[in-house]
């Protein structure tokens, strides 16, 4: 079974740059310990050997070692929507998107497209799509993220423009094309859908197939630690993506993919890194031959709100450190496809006073990035709800930490 994206002989040449990322980590003093003078990186076997390094132990790194360009400024971005401050993520100008460019062109010079990923509040995407429509001498829109009764008004100019290219992630392009089917607007120009962030929607090959018929998708894979990791192309199926040459990709006999940059440039340390998400390394049915990924999905803690991490357990250990407050759950509803809201359910200790929910609302929406980004423009999205009862599946009498729903 293939574990490594790369054969040993492709990887040899980059691997310096993983003994580098090693020997950085090593100065880190919280980490030093995990990485005795006995393992290596110098091969692909003993690269298996490293422990992985989860998002906190990057964030460990990244505080203490502070990476900056050589040749650029250093952008700092949301690294993950946990509570607390942001943690961050480094890159240089350029986002990387030069190595991607080489491999992957969805865009060309006739394309006009629209940069439909939120910018600012520290968020990469934008940016990194930026960076690859520059690459590709385009026209560029940069739109970012409009609020609900803006999506009539900007369909129409984008249709009057002959748009060509649109790139979001899969939740917010599904109210974009969701909206345009309900309002009978058609984008008969749109040939390319660009998406990162998030797992691809079926539902957006339904209403793409009525708003824009000859619109394609082309997927990135990534995230702000390990920046591009893969892409893929209309003939790849959704979930599987083609590793690029810099980026080594390690399916764990357990099933979660970790990441390592072999991309000399990279400012983070990404060594063995896991995202949480599990897949595999399989043939891609599009006929290139080179290991491809499949990703399977989250094993964590963290649901995809909006296009965002929300790490369902920090928030409820959160809330459970509030006075009056026994047991916390989360309750996420969708409405095709994305996060309509987001729930808070408080069982109180029936001791002492009553939890203060409202204040508890604003404490967590304003220290939880994902939720504050994610309900930018429908704060009273998220609520917390005081309950006599958790909700707890019938059958087996368990009480899951997030239950999700879906609305019609
Ligand atoms: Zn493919």
């Amino acid at each position: 079974m293939t574990v490594f994206s790369l054969s040993p002989e492709a990887a040899a040449p980059r691997l310096s740059v993983a003994r580098r990322t090693l020997e950085r980590l090593r100065t880190v003093p919280a980490l030093a310990a995990r990485y005795p003078d006995h393992l290596g990186a110098e091969s692909l076997d003993r690269l298996a050997e490293l422990p992985p390094l989860a998002k906190n132990d990057l964030n460990t790194a990244l505080a203490h070692l502070e990476p900056a360009a050589e040749r650029s400024a250093t952008w700092l971005f949301q690294s993950g929507g946990s509570t607390g401050a942001p943690k961050v993520g480094y890159a240089p100008t350029g986002f990387y998107m030069t190595g991607v460019h080489a491999h992957w062109q969805p865009l060309d010079r006739t394309d006009l497209f629209v940069n439909a990923w939120g910018a600012g509040r520290m968020w990469g995407a934008h940016f990194l799509a930026a960076a690859l429509a520059d690459l590709s001498g385009c026209r560029i829109i940069a739109l970012g993220s409009v609020a609900k009764e803006e999506y009539g008004d900007w369909l129409g100019f984008l249709g009057a423009r002959r748009a060509t290219a649109i790139g979001g992630t899969p939740s917010v392009l599904r109210l974009w094309f969701a909206h345009a089917r309900a309002a009978g607007i058609e984008l008969p120009s749109l040939r390319k859908v660009l998406w990162l962030g998030e797992a691809w929607q079926a539902q957006l090959e339904e209403d793409l197939a009525v708003v824009a018929p000859q619109a394609r998708r082309w997927g990135m894979f990534g995230s702000t630690e390990t920046w591009v990791v893969g892409t893929n192309t209309p003939h790849c199926p959704a979930d599987v993506f083609h590793p690029l040459p810099d980026q080594l990709v390690h399916a764990d006999a357990d099933g979660l993919l970790d990441f390592t940059t072999l991309n000399p440039e990279m400012l983070n340390p990404v060594l063995r890194y896991r995202t949480g998400d599990a897949g595999e390394l399989a043939r891609c049915r599009c006929g290139r031959p080179e290991p491809a990924m499949r990703v399977l999905g989250r094993r964590d803690s963290v649901v995809q709100v909006r296009g965002l991490g929300l790490d369902v357990d920090e928030l409820i250990a959160r809330a459970e450190r509030e006075p009056g407050v026994a047991r916390a759950q989360v309750v996420l509803t969708e409405q095709g496809g994305r996060a309509a809201t987001v729930e808070l359910l408080v069982l109180s200790t029936g001791a002492g006073t009553a939890p203060d929910v409202e204040r508890l609302r604003k404490e967590l929406f304003t220290a939880t990035f994902t939720l504050s980004t994610a309900f930018q423009h429908d704060p009273g999205s998220f609520r917390v709800r005081p309950v006599d009862e958790l909700v707890s599946n019938g059958r087996t009498g368990k009480t899951a930490a997030l239950v999700r729903r879906e609305e019609s």
